[in-house]
């Protein structure tokens, strides 16, 4: 027990004094002596004390905070004072447990709470509500004093903390709300506290958000959005719309990507973008993301039994949430089974922040999902730091290049650098391209001759319904005009030299340019 909280009026007796042997037959003072009602006095002091406070860090009870805040509210508002609540969180805590055990993670935690009090101001109280969340209430806040503090906590909490010799660095996000009393409830205030923090963990953490109005705005239509899902599962307003996959050197769509949507009563046809990071936050990815890999897997089956023999993949995005639900991969299989498909015809999208940020439990997932002869496809690649020992141990055996990367293609030298080195990187790692957002042919000739296999975008197909997948499997959706792409796509020399060969040959264009030695396409 540190007693951490300020002001705390309660006398600091040590457990000795609840020990059996401490007093009675065995030393206790006769009853009724003043001693007596002296010692029983200080045993009921401990005992309010360890109830009023939690065992790890000292800090106060969520029950006597929320009194004392609810006293708070009630007071008469007699100056322009106001009373803050800020919610404390650090960043990534589950990390720290994860690396270094739950030892080190309980005194990063009193450190925490220590530097915490340290902040606080006289009048102030801290309490841990659970886990790593403390909430501090600040009753007196005049002039930007409750933001003060927050800083103050923002900036104790960065320095490194050793821990058994080790320096260990955790940042913390801080949420605040503030009111006069008598205007809103404790649950409220509390509410909007928390509401804030959110916000500073989705803009990147190690931040301080305040509530505000456009908070509350945003807050309001997310909680909307989520009533509408609920119901969108319910009478079954997702559909799934496929892109085609065209091998660059002749055309041949060779895989689908199914790209889910949500038919809105109201506001139409909505985009992934827009409701996918809510329903990955409420849960409710599971569901929607389990209806679209059955409804993808029934499409493929649908085309394979039109058009047998003839090759075609489908590649499905799926969410960490998905993946770490225990029934996800018995589900798979079931799915694989009632529809037939060959398990090595479907390919599962895992972005690459998710994929490099991937827990023992995912990758264990990911891995019994390769036994099982289906791929895994790293999505928007390039757009995360990876590591490469990383990348290597990961059973991923696709690359999708970013989208980002292949706008530049024909205009920036940098995305241009990064295309090439993506896939030397992949022809030296033994793993499949495919190259995203291609929107006109000059970036599919340029990725041709830098031996990229595949790739999808608006300029082949938009993603469409399935009815319309169907023409497309029986036609190329381009050829490639240039003998010298084709040729250069060809060549036995490596892909990954080829990759390298064709950045400097563009270097070399384009600094040569200038002196009118530039040459055509
Ligand atoms: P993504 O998996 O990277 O999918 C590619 C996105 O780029 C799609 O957007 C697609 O319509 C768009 N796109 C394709 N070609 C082009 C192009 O040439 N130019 C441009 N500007 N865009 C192009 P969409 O359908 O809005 O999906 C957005 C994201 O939503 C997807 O990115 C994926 O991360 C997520 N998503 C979609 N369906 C699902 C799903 O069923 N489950 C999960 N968990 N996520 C999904
Ligand atoms: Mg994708
Ligand atoms: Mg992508």
């Amino acid at each position: 027990m540190l007693g951490l909280l300020r002001n705390t009026q309660e006398p600091t007796r040590t457990v000795d004094a609840l020990q059996p042997g401490a007093s009675g037959d065995r030393g206790l003072p006769p009853a009724g002596t003043e001693t007596e009602i002296e010692r029983l006095r200080g045993v009921i002091a401990q005992l309010m004390h360890t109830a009023a406070h939690d065992p790890l860090t000292g800090l106060l009870t969520r029950g006597l905070l929320l009194e004392r805040l609810q006293n708070e509210l009630a007071r008469e508002a007699a100056d322009d004072a106001r009373i803050a609540v800020l919610f404390v969180d650090l960043d990534n805590f589950k990390l720290v447990n994860d690396s270094l055990g739950h030892g080190s993670g309980d005194e990063v935690l009193s450190e925490m709470a220590r530097r915490i009090v340290g902040c606080i101001g006289p009048q102030d109280i801290a309490s841990r509500f659970g886990g790593d969340e403390v909430v501090v209430l600040h009753p007196h806040a005049i002039d930007g004093s409750g933001e003060a503090l927050g800083q103050r906590i923002l900036a104790a909490l960065a320095d490194p903390i050793f821990i058994s010799g080790k320096e260990v660095v955790v940042t913390a996000s801080v949420g605040i709300a503030l009111c006069k009393p008598g205007v809103k409830s404790a649950e409220q205030l509390l509410r909007e506290a928390d509401t804030a923090l959110y916000a500073a963990k989705d803009r990147g953490r190690a931040r301080l958000v305040e509530f505000n109005d456009e908070l509350h705005t945003r807050v309001e239509k997310r909680l909307q959005i989520e009533s509408d899902l609920r119901a969108a599962l319910r009478k079954s307003q997702f559909f799934v719309e496929y892109q085609p996959q065209v091998r660059l050197k002749d055309g041949c769509v060779v895989g689908v990507e199914a790209l889910v949507r949500w038919r809105h009563p109201v506001h139409g046809v909505v985009a992934p973008g827009e409701f996918i990071p809510v329903a990955e936050d409420c849960g409710l990815i599971v569901p929607i993301g389990r209806q679209v890999l059955l409804e993808s897997c029934r499409q493929l089956s649908e085309w394979m039994q039109a058009m047998p023999g003839r090759p075609l993949a489908i590649t499905v995005n799926v969410s960490p949430r998905q993946i770490t639900e225990p029934a996800f991969f018995t589900e798979l299989r079931q799915i694989l089974a009632e529809t037939g498909i060959d398990p090595a015809s479907l390919c599962l999208e895992i972005t690459e922040s998710v994929m490099m940020s991937a827990t023992e439990e995912v990758v264990r997932v990911l891995n019994q999902v390769k036994a099982l002869g289906a791929y895994i496809a790293i999505d928007d690649f390039g757009t995360e730091h990876s590591s490469l020992s990383r990348l290597r141990d990961m059973p991923a055996e696709v690359l999708k290049i970013d989208r980002s990367f292949i706008d530049g293609l024909s205009s920036e030298p940098g995305d241009t650098a990064i295309v090439s080195s993506i896939l030397s990187l992949a022809y030296a790692m033994g793993k499949h391209t495919i190259a995203e957002g291609v929107e006109t042919r000059e970036q599919a000739a340029m990725l041709l001759r830098m031996g990229c296999e595949v790739a999808q975008g608006y300029f082949f197909s938009r993603p469409v319904a399935a009815e319309r997948i169907g023409p497309m499997l029986s036609r190329a959706l381009w050829e490639p005009r240039s003998a010298r792409a084709l040729h250069s796509a060809h060549a036995t020399e490596g892909l990954a030299r080829r990759g390298h060969r064709y950045f400097i040959d563009e270097f070399l264009d384009h600094i040569g340019a200038p002196m009118g030695t530039k040459a055509g396409p």
